[in-house]
């Protein structure tokens, strides 16, 4: 095992006046042993950072260390890291079991050894029955856990995770966070997982990258960025229903945005005046989208308290210790008053 330390680093594709900067001056201090997932929209850079730490992407500038190694120049196979993709790409025509073993064999380890680092990973994984089957004989699940088996034959320093999961249907997603949870608490290696979910991101990270353009936004426990988001990008990616953030709020000082999540607002006798939009009812909660003044914001409440119908006019009171205050100019979190 062993700790990632990225310093000032950058990418660039292209050159001259095609040069696109994709990763900006990005540092960070991944700690050994920790489940870091980076996380963002489509496009911020997410992959090329996955694959600059696995030596598939030159780095433009900037350095990435392993343990204390800095590996910028090495090549993959000298990286000591194991990748898991999003298509399982595992050999068609070959077993679980010799799958698994494959890049083994290559690297001549004795079959003896082979079989045991197979088994035990079968073990972990729960393959034990199924090493004698071909790929097409398993589920998308099972492929994926066939996938993350080569991975750990290999007894890496470092785990590569990009967007493992996105193949998988919404229940079977959840069944594999939950085995990756596993693993990573009996293996203890130090993992970067890409996602766009931020779902997915909340339940396994134990720290979060939050990226947008090229940008670390924030780096923090998913605890952090929940309730103290660095910017408003945060603040609306991370959470379902997004944060609202209200220009013109009552009593919102110029030049500063107000943020407050759905879930922070309660139905009173007087506050805020709004009118109802819209109600969706979602089972054990009701999402009330409704204007204030010239704004719009979403309110989650309990199913079980009376909520306003569309058109009705209401108040809340947001909760005082749940406000977020942004910078209007930069975007940035502002000290808490
Ligand atoms: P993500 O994984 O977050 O979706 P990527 O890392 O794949 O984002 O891409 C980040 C940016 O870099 C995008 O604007 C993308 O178009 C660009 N990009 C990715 N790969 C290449 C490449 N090989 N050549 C030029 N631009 C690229």
């Amino acid at each position: 095992m062993a700790a990632i330390t990225l310093t000032h680093l950058s990418k660039i594709y292209g050159q001259g006046a095609k040069a696109n900067r994709v990763i900006h001056d990005l540092s960070a201090e991944i700690a050994h042993g920790e489940f870091i997932v980076i996380v963002g929209p489509s496009g911020c850079g997410k992959s090329t950072l996955l694959r600059m730490v696995a030596g598939l992407e030159e780095v433009s500038g900037g350095t990435i260390a392993i343990g204390d190694r800095v590996v910028n120049t090495l090549e993959p196979a000298e990286r000591d890291i194991a990748m898991v993709f999003q298509n399982y790409a595992l050999y068609p025509h070959m077993s679980v079991f010799d799958n698994m073993a494959y890049g083994l064999k290559i690297a001549k380890v004795p079959m003896a050894e082979i079989k045991a680092r197979v088994d035990k990973a079968a073990g972990i994984l729960e393959l034990g029955g199924l090493l004698q089957r071909k790929p097409r004989e398993l589920s998308g699940g099972q492929r994926q856990r066939v996938a993350m088996g080569r991975a750990i034959v290999r007894q890496p320093q470092v785990f590569l995770f990009d967007e493992p999961l996105s193949n998988l249907d919404a229940k079977l997603r959840a069944q594999t966070r939950l085995e990756i949870q596993k693993l990573h608490r009996e293996l203890g290696i130090t993992s970067l997982f890409v996602t766009h979910d931020q779902v997915e991101a909340m339940t396994l990270a134990q720290r979060m990258v939050v990226m947008n353009a090229g940008h670390m936004e924030q780096f923090g426990t998913p605890e952090e960025v929940y309730n103290r988001p660095a910017s408003t990008f945060v603040a609306s990616f991370i959470g379902s229903p997004p944060m609202n953030l209200l220009h013109q709020a009552p009593n919102t000082p110029a030049g500063r945005i107000l943020g407050i999540r759905p879930e922070h607002m309660d139905i009173s006798a007087s506050g805020w005046p709004l009118v109802a939009e819209t109600v969706e009812l979602l089972g054990a909660e009701r999402l009330v989208y409704a204007r204030l003044g010239t704004e719009t914001l979403t309110l989650r409440l309990d199913a079980s308290h009376p909520a306003p119908s569309a058109g009705d006019s209401f108040c809340v009171t947001p909760r005082p210790n749940q406000l977020h205050w942004f910078d209007a100019q930069t975007r940035r979190r502002l000290p808490d008053a």
